[in-house]
């Protein structure tokens, strides 16, 4: 049983298919890294794993559960599948730990106490213990990125998504929320990861999946498909980011 599992997923809007049947396992542990053109599918592979899109044919299961199930099964979903997006998304009127505090007491039920002491914990692990009170509009990209990390990590997710948690970030800012994602993957978090960021990839990556025009093109490992690009397509990837 894969963490997450496509069985011929695909997904259309309209009659524009952006998703081809797809399938793929990705494996409890694995950092699955996403990269392929703009519009090649990559934000819609994430949102179809955690049901903000809902697929049009085939089959996608998380932990073995369907997202074609009943809604218990996709709340379900949302609390195994943790995500984090480009635009960080924060609560402004809400301070750091509070922002924190929203999932633990509202999807998984926790006291206020219990929530406190979980959200203060995530943010020390952060990098932020020192900044719990300030409001996002008093942090920098960088700390608001890892700010919307521990919220998703308080619902105490399996999977963490992440779709191009950097790229709104000034380079000088990416190493701090890069080397958060890294502990996480060295602490056996099952990730799967939109970025540009090649060295990540390489570093971090178990898999690489190269997306183009809504097919998964190339599968397998980052260093390998780096130092030796297998088609045209993507070798003319490659030298067009950054
Ligand atoms: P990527 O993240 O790789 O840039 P997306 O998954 O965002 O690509 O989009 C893939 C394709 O699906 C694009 O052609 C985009 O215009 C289209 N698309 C995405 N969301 C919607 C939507 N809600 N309605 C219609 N088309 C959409
Ligand atoms: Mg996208």
């Amino acid at each position: 049983m894969s963490m997450i599992e496509f069985r011929q997923t695909t997904k259309r809007f309209g009659a524009h298919t952006v998703l081809h049947p797809l399938d793929l396992g990705i494996e409890s542990g694995e950092v699955a890294v996403i990269i392929g053109p703009s519009g090649s599918g990559k934000s819609t592979m994430l949102r179809c794993i955690n049901v903000l899109e809902t697929i049009s044919d085939g089959d996608l299961r998380v932990d073995d559960i369907s997202v074609l199930g009943a809604s218990r099964d996709v709340r379900r979903i949302r609390l195994e599948a943790g995500m984090v997006f480009q635009q960080f998304n924060l609560f402004p009127n809400l301070t750091a730990i509070q922002n924190v505090m929203f999932g633990p007491i509202r999807a998984r039920g926790r006291s206020k106490a219990e929530a406190r002491e979980i959200a203060a914990a995530l943010l020390q692990k952060v990098g932020l213990a020192e900044r719990m009170n300030h409001y996002p509009s008093q942090l920098s990209g960088g700390q608001q990125q890892r700010v919307a990390i521990a919220r998703a990590l308080a619902v105490e997710p399996k999977v963490m998504l992440f779709d191009e948690p950097t790229s709104a970030l000034d380079p000088e800012l990416r190493q701090e929320v890069l080397k958060v994602m890294q502990t996480l993957a060295t602490e056996g978090m099952t990730m799967v990861v939109v970025t540009h960021e090649m060295s990540f990839a390489k570093k971090v990556g178990s898999r690489l999946l190269f997306l183009d025009a809504g097919h998964v093109v190339h599968d397998g490992n980052p260093v390998d498909l780096l130092s030796a690009p297998p088609s045209e397509r993507f070798r003319d990837f490659l030298q067009h980011i950054d």
